[in-house]
């Protein structure tokens, strides 16, 4: 998956992302929620991770700060006809909201706005 190697828990100790119990109600599990969900928030594939996680039917870890029964929200969420504003929003440019065509990268610039962007407009 290509998308994998742009992730910010890429360096991270992969436990962190793991925790022993998936009781996030427990103290350890939800500092681990606190600190994996941090790394998620500045991560640039975030919804390529959690479209992952909800697609693939993970059910253990925290996936784009997301714990298993979010993501087991989600599932019905979508099995129920409800759109996810995440998984199923359009990849979009972040200077002027034009749609990709093909799969980008969350904060993806298009090619118009990295070109202003690269002459400092
Ligand atoms: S959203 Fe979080 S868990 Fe997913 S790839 Fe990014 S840092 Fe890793």
């Amino acid at each position: 998956m290509g998308w994998q190697q742009h992730a910010a828990c890429r360096d991270t100790v992969p436990d962190l992302f793991f925790p022993t119990s998936d009781d996030f109600t427990a103290p350890e599990a939800a500092r681990q929620l606190l600190v994996a969900g941090a790394v998620c928030g500045r991560c640039p594939v975030r919804r390529e991770c959690l479209t992952y996680a909800v697609e693939s039917g993970q059910a253990h870890g925290i996936w784009a700060g997301h714990t298993p029964a979010d993501l087991r929200a989600i599932r019905r969420q979508r099995a129920a006809g409800v759109p996810d504003p995440v998984v199923d929003a359009d990849p979009m440019c972040p200077g002027c909201s034009l749609l990709f065509a093909l799969p980008a990268l969350d904060g993806q610039l298009c090619s118009a706005c990295a070109e202003r962007q690269e002459k400092g407009a």
